[in-house]
């Protein structure tokens, strides 16, 4: 399958290069029965409609992607789902806590049939001490004649107040015009400044000993480069020095702040994990060597897989395990973290610094993993001798040729197969092993796709 320059040149015309970058994020609150959901899912349109889960199945998802006219940012949904499927809520306070916090800035909704409440009057003072942008949507305004109502939620304080129907989509173009006016626009871009601390986020379930890791990590020399943790003093992200380099540790004010929630606690701790993600570049995901893993910690593992960021798996707490325990809980990880078993493991100590300079080297190699260009010269040659070796099996009486293949982008890397045909997941699998085993990409998540040529 010899392609011409002008064949190959064509073909990578047609792939779009995805560059990797933090999102700003918009979080949609309000009081139960606003119109939240509903708003949510006409934004992210039918796609990804939040309704579609089923009952009953907990989901991790609480951040999802979302366009409008051409801005991408992420659309954070506090109350919705998890009233529903656990029977847990947050408070529209707590909503408002968590939202000021982690978000770029607020959607507040109010149901303008009912107008503000004394709840809502609660939150609008957070929201205006805050100093995040707050766009106001009035929903329910179906018609012309709800107009005046939503007209009077003036008197919040929080500037206009767009009428809106999220059941209908009235008004909704007005609104997210607003929204995305408010939005940042420079988030920190992961390809502007090749001298930019590298960002780093520290993940776990309560208690694997983030903290205590970061209290090592970052010592006494932190500096605070990003103090907009709304109504708290906490520094959102700290810039720190390890091994001699700089480095930017994201969203370390979930980790320093304890909070004490009653209700909703691990919808709390699934929300600041998911931002932390997303602000970072690599994330180390904690786990707890002197006890089994948890349900919660594989909920962390598959938020930081679905992620596509370079991720260092710790194991922290080793100080506890016996040296005559050692062997078989090196196995009994093995089996319990079989999708991963490309990122690099770091056994270490918080509690006696023991093993913590291991962790640089890891995050080096996964960010080195991260950053892979494979040129399309090499990512040819390579699948043209494996398919060589190891063609696609046939099914019924047909086989399909790889024509050629790029590499998209990078961060993570993403590769586009050219195929004229379907190819079956074992063989994509297939692909993926052998292309970690030639290039490495330890401790980088790697895609494959694949587009059928006639
Ligand atoms: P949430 O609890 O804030 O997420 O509210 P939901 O999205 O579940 O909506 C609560 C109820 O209000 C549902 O019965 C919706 O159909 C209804 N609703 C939502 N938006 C509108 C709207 O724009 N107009 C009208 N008339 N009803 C709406
Ligand atoms: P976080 O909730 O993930 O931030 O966890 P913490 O850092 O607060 O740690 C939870 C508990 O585990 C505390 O009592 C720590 O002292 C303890 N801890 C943290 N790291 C280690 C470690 O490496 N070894 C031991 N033995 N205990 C640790």
């Amino acid at each position: 399958y010899e392609l011409s320059p002008e064949d190959l040149a064509a073909l990578e015309g047609d792939v779009e290069p995805v560059t990797e970058r933090a999102l700003p994020i918009l979080a949609v609150i309000g009081r139960p029965n606003v119109g939240k959901s509903t708003l949510v899912n006409r934004i992210l349109g039918k796609r990804l409609a939040v309704v579609e889960d089923k009952p009953g199945v907990t989901r991790d998802r609480v951040l999802y992607p979302a366009e409008w006219s051409g801005t991408d940012f992420m659309l954070m949904d506090t109350g919705g789902w998890e009233a529903k499927v656990t029977g847990l809520d947050l408070s529209v306070a707590q909503q408002a806590e968590v939202a000021v916090e982690m978000a770029d800035a607020v959607m507040f909704v109010v149901d303008s049939k009912v107008g503000p409440t004394a709840s809502d009057e609660k939150v609008v003072r957070l929201l205006r001490r805050s100093g995040k942008p707050v766009v106001l949507a009035a929903n329910k305004v179906d018609g012309p004649q709800g107009e005046l109502e939503a007209a009077s939620l003036w008197s919040l304080g929080l500037g206009e107040p767009y009428p809106v129907s999220a059941l209908h989509g009235r008004g909704t173009g007005d609104l997210l015009d607003a929204a995305i006016a408010v939005l940042p626009t420079e988030m920190p871009q992961v390809e502007v400044d090749p001298d930019a601390p590298r960002r780093i986020a520290l993940v776990g379930r309560p208690n694997v000993g983030k903290s205590s890791l970061l209290n090592q990590l970052a010592g006494e020399n932190r500096v605070v480069v990003n103090e907009e943790a709304g109504t708290t003093r906490d520094p959102v992200d700290e810039r720190v020095e390890i091994a001699g380099r700089s480095w930017t540790l994201v969203d370390t004010a979930g980790i320093r702040r304890r909070v004490h929630m009653s209700k909703g606690a691990d919808f709390y701790a699934s929300l600041r994990t998911a931002t932390a993600i997303e602000r970072a570049e690599v994330v180390l995901v904690l786990l707890d060597a002197s006890v089994p893993l948890t349900d919660q910690d594989s909920r962390v593992i598959s938020q930081v897989l679905d992620s596509g960021r370079a991720i260092v798996l710790v194991f922290n707490k080793w100080d506890l395990v016996g040296e005559d325990e050692r062997f078989l809980l090196e196995r009994s990880i093995e089996q319990d973290l079989v999708q991963l078993t490309w990122a690099p493991r770091v056994n270490l100590s918080a509690l006696t610094s023991w093993h913590t300079n291991r962790l640089v080297p890891a995050i080096d190699l996964a960010l080195g993993s991260w950053d892979q260009r494979i040129s399309t010269g090499k990512l040819n040659s390579f699948l043209g001798e494996l398919v060589a070796e190891h063609p696609h099996p046939v099914r019924s009486g047909k086989q399909p040729k790889i024509l050629f293949a790029t590499q998209a982008s990078n961060r993570p890397p993403r590769f586009v197969i050219f195929a004229s045909g379907f190819l079956e997941p074992t063989y994509r699998r297939f692909i993926e092993r052998r292309l970690r085993e030639k290039f490495g990409f330890e401790g980088s998540p790697i895609q494959i796709s694949v587009r059928v040529r006639e």
